[in-house]
């Protein structure tokens, strides 16, 4: 069953499935789940020697492999289980909130503003 969910924001309760359930399968790839994320996974790649464990654990397929090398994780989807950081052997990824991860997002770009803004008036 091909489930349309595109005027989704404006359904009044009478247009939701019973339950909330989901009538089609194998769908997580078409949504952003990673908005349900209150903890973020934090990769430090110095650390890692691309044993593939997080990739074999992670239940949302967020773990990002290119050349048979974990590169990154996939923020989109990961909704932050953790279960990635409890069983990387090499401690290579640390669970943060998410708050603190979007401040310190925040205070980068702020930083990379102020650095163009200096340059711009040297
Ligand atoms: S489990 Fe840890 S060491 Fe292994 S690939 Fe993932 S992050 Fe790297
Ligand atoms: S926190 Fe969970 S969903 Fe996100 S990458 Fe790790 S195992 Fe996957």
């Amino acid at each position: 069953m091909k489930w349309d969910t595109s005027r989704i924001q404006s359904w009044s309760w009478r247009e939701h499935t019973p339950g909330a359930m989901v009538p089609e399968a194998g769908n997580a790839a078409e949504y952003q789940t990673g908005t349900w994320r209150t903890e973020r996974p934090i990769w430090d790649e110095s650390l890692c020697n691309h044993c593939m464990i997080c990739w074999v654990f992670c239940p949302d397929s967020s773990i990002l492999v290119k050349d048979e090398k974990m590169v990154g994780i996939d923020y989109y989807h990961c909704k932050g289980c953790g279960i990635c950081a409890v069983e990387c052997p090499r401690k290579a990824i640390d669970m943060i909130s998410e708050s603190e991860a979007r401040a310190q997002e925040a205070a980068a770009e702020g930083s990379e503003t102020s650095k163009v803004t200096e340059a711009a008036h040297a």
